[in-house]
């Protein structure tokens, strides 16, 4: 996705040869336009799937999943990082492991927002090692819902989660693939091989 490209070259910054920072648009500052192109984008992506809903994690995974949602028409669930006090009983729950912060949560749903009739699009803001979607994953499982596909809008593709994510037979449909972060330069995997 070309806008998406741009804006990843001139405002990321690569703060190690594994992490990249892109909290002028996507992770705390939020651009809205190019959300309303990745919903876009997505919708394109995933055209011929039936989605009844998109799930995703809080809190970055929230505005690119809505602008999806507008376009697919369906409703936005976001698994919560946090216990709530209104939210304790009939949960969907897995635990993801942060490489990043070293350490592990548990991430909740409430079961009453997806069913064995649902087929889900889950989404989220970057795909590294797979923790998060894996937990996505489990929990779209355990309510005994399809998975439609997992659109990421940030694939490190250097990184694992991608190939065992697709290993796993899940359709995973990038905006971007980042090839390398080596010596701060950032490098996207080419279209040919995406
Ligand atoms: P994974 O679970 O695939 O290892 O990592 C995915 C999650 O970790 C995402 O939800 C995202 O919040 C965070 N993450 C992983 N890599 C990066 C990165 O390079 N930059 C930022 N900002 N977040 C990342």
């Amino acid at each position: 996705m070309k806008l998406l490209k741009e804006k990843i070259l001139e405002e990321g910054v690569a703060l190690s040869d594994t992490v990249l920072k892109v909290d002028h648009f996507l992770n705390h500052q939020i651009d809205p336009v190019l959300m309303v192109e990745i919903g876009k984008a997505f919708k394109e992506r995933f055209a011929s799937e039936k989605i009844t809903k998109i799930l995703t994690l809080e809190s970055s995974g929230i505005a690119p999943s809505v602008m999806a949602g507008l376009e697919f028409g369906v409703p936005v669930v976001f698994a919560r990082k946090r216990k709530s006090l209104t939210l304790s009983e009939g949960l969907l729950t897995s635990n993801v492991y942060s490489y990043t912060k070293q350490e592990t949560n548990t991430i909740a749903v409430a079961d009453k927002f997806l069913s064995d009739e649902d087929s889900v699009l889950i989404i989220d803001d970057f795909l590294a090692n797979g923790e998060a979607a894996n937990a996505l994953v489990d929990i779209v499982q355990q309510a005994g819902s399809d998975i439609a596909g997992i659109g990421i809008v940030i694939e490190k593709s250097f990184q694992p989660g991608g190939g065992k994510m697709r290993n796993a037979g899940h359709r995973v449909e990038s905006l971007a693939s980042i090839s390398s972060l080596e010596d701060g330069k950032i490098e996207f995997l080419s279209e040919v091989q995406v």
